[in-house]
């Protein structure tokens, strides 16, 4: 299984000379396996670069989840190139949504906030709740947690080969939001995991100020990765007015404070991970 990142970036896109080594594209992480269709999860503003590549390769079957209904989730959405093509496009969603699935992507492009309606668009859309008892896309078995997060929302393993995928986004382990499971739990669905890429927007200083907005800080992400025995840490979900060179401390601090324990790395944009 390849994990790419397309966007790595919370809450709001960013550009500019400090943001070019990870990005200023929001969330939009693909998972690919050989002989199936691809998977994307959720489509921040970064799906725009991997819609001009499914266009470019004539990728006809693309299967998509979502993590939550927040912006920096879903508004790349109308700018997924494949969307205006004779594309099948096969959704899965999260139950803890006010909205169903289909719902949180019309929405990105209703009148007036976007000329073109979702009924209007050519891809053919089948739409599915994703099973919370885990569900096969492919060869790669899909199974989703209950994030802790305003508004609710899931978080999902990824299991293909004996390998192991953690992917846990807007997820504040500090704070125990509606709907959200315990740490043991989290540390439950995160064992033994080949790769853990989780929120890591806050430092400790930021967090007392933010607490309850829904993000976690490095030091608890590396805490979970450490508990749940993960053989690699992405730090995700970077704050959008952290710079290139703030990011790179953040993630030296993180390696030390590891101590070996576990392998950290910042999540970069365009960055493919082979497991
Ligand atoms: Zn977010
Ligand atoms: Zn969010």
């Amino acid at each position: 299984m390849k994990i790419t990142f397309w966007g790595v970036r919370g809450s709001i896109p960013v550009c500019g000379k400090e943001f070019i080594k990870y990005g200023g594209s929001t969330t939009c992480v693909e998972v690919s396996q050989e002989n199936f269709s691809p998977i994307v999860i959720d489509s921040g503003t970064g799906i725009r670069d991997i819609g001009k590549k499914y266009v470019k390769e004539r990728v006809k079957k693309i299967n998509m989840l979502f993590t939550h209904q927040h912006w920096d989730h879903v508004l790349g959405f109308p700018f997924f190139l494949p969307v205006y093509e004779n594309v099948e496009i096969n959704v899965m969603g999260c139950s803890y949504s006010t909205d169903d699935v289909r719902e949180i992507i019309a929405k990105t492009m209703q009148p007036p906030g976007f000329p073109v309606k979702f009924e209007e668009i050519e891809a053919k859309f089948t739409f599915s709740s994703v099973c919370m008892d885990g569900c096969d896309i492919g060869n790669i078995k899909v199974y989703p947690i209950e994030i802790s997060h305003p508004n609710g929302g899931l978080g999902y393993r990824f299991e293909h080969k004996g390998k192991k995928f953690v992917f846990l986004t807007d997820n504040e382990l500090g704070y125990s939001h509606y709907g959200s499971r315990k740490y043991e739990e989290y540390v439950d669905f995160c064992y033994g995991a080949d790769l853990l890429v989780h929120d890591a927007d806050y430092t400790e200083k930021e967090y007392v100020l933010r607490k309850t907005w829904g993000h976690s800080t490095w030091q608890m992400a590396l805490k979970l990765a450490i508990d749940s025995k993960a053989k690699q840490l992405g730090l995700f979900h970077h704050n959008q007015d952290r710079t290139d060179k703030e990011i790179d401390k953040i993630e030296s601090e993180c390696r030390k404070a590891a101590k070996g324990k576990v392998k950290v790395f910042a999540c970069a944009q365009r960055q493919t991970i082979d497991l």
